[in-house]
């Protein structure tokens, strides 16, 4: 059997019902699980410039793209509240599961969220964050996605005391226990069709994806492509989507790439040796 993950990033106080209601209809209506990585307390006003990647090439977009256009130069915190218009839809959906993305979804001074080293730093903000996530959803989330996919030493090892894994795009050997380093080195020499996209740090589970797969900037055509080739080598997939690259910018919908899109979760669905499951469902199997 191979195990997809279905994870959509960025959903914050400011993400519309409907962006996800459209993206995720076919799947939740089947009962499938989709894994939302939530920004507890997101944060404008921050400028990111190059680490936007193709939207500061494109675009030179300067401030975050996951904010809508009129609230990204706004320097304003907004946290989830437990009455928010996403939060409701949310627990509308129960296929919904909810892991944490970071907590302002901010660089601060150019360092980005992730990469802070200072350890009462980073647990402050661990602390403010999970307390929100409790609010809102009744419980803090055990599962955490990376912004910009990178988190320093000191950031893992806190980390690991709040949370069963994570979901970043690569690891490297700084995110792993001593006594494993030397295994994860080894692992940057393999080639990818043979690499497992997980590693198992003790009980803490460190999971890979492969790149932007659904991208508002690729060949919306290849992309199916490319997951069939990627289920063809692996046995787990964690699929990213940003629902707000479907409606750039936070406007009508893209009908081309959405089309795609659903047309790889019915591909998906339609294979009967393959599992659409949730981060919590895949970590119980892989230590069961
Ligand atoms: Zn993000």
């Amino acid at each position: 059997m191979k195990y997809v993950v279905i994870r959509d990033d960025d959903i914050c106080f400011f993400t519309k019902p409907e962006m996800l209601e459209t993206l995720y209809k076919p799947l939740l209506d089947l009962g499938k699980p989709v894994t939302l990585s939530v920004v507890p307390a997101i944060h404008g006003g921050q400028s990111a410039g190059p680490l936007n990647g193709p939207f500061w090439d494109r675009f030179q977009l300067d401030y975050s793209p996951c904010l809508p256009p009129h609230k990204r130069a706004e320097a304003h915190v907004s946290p989830l509240t437990a009455d928010c218009e996403i939060v409701n839809y949310i627990h509308s959906r129960p296929e919904y599961e909810i892991a944490q993305h970071g907590y302002n979804h901010i660089a601060i001074e150019g360092i980005r969220e992730g990469l802070l080293t200072d350890r009462h730093l980073i647990t402050e903000r661990l602390e403010a964050s999970r307390a929100i996530m409790q609010e809102c959803f009744g419980r803090p989330s055990d599962f955490f996605v990376v912004p910009w996919d990178d988190v320093s030493a000191e950031t893992i090892t806190i980390l690991k005391h709040y949370f069963k894994g994570i979901s970043l795009h690569r690891l490297g050997q700084r995110h792993v226990s001593w006594s494993r380093k030397l295994q994860a080195i080894g692992r940057r020499f393999m080639n990818d069709r043979i690499r497992a996209p997980y590693f198992q740090d003790g009980d803490f589970l460190l999971l890979e994806y492969p790149g932007p797969i659904l991208s508002m900037f690729n060949d919306y055509k290849g992309m199916k492509e490319l997951t069939v080739s990627w289920l063809k080598n692996h046995d787990i997939l964690v699929m990213v989507n940003h629902y707000w690259e479907y409606f750039w910018d936070w406007g009508e919908p893209n009908r081309e790439f959405l089309s795609a899109w659903h047309d790889i979760a019915a591909y998906l669905l339609d294979r009967p040796d393959v599992e659409i499951i949730s981060f919590s469902t895949l970590y119980d199997h892989l230590y069961s």
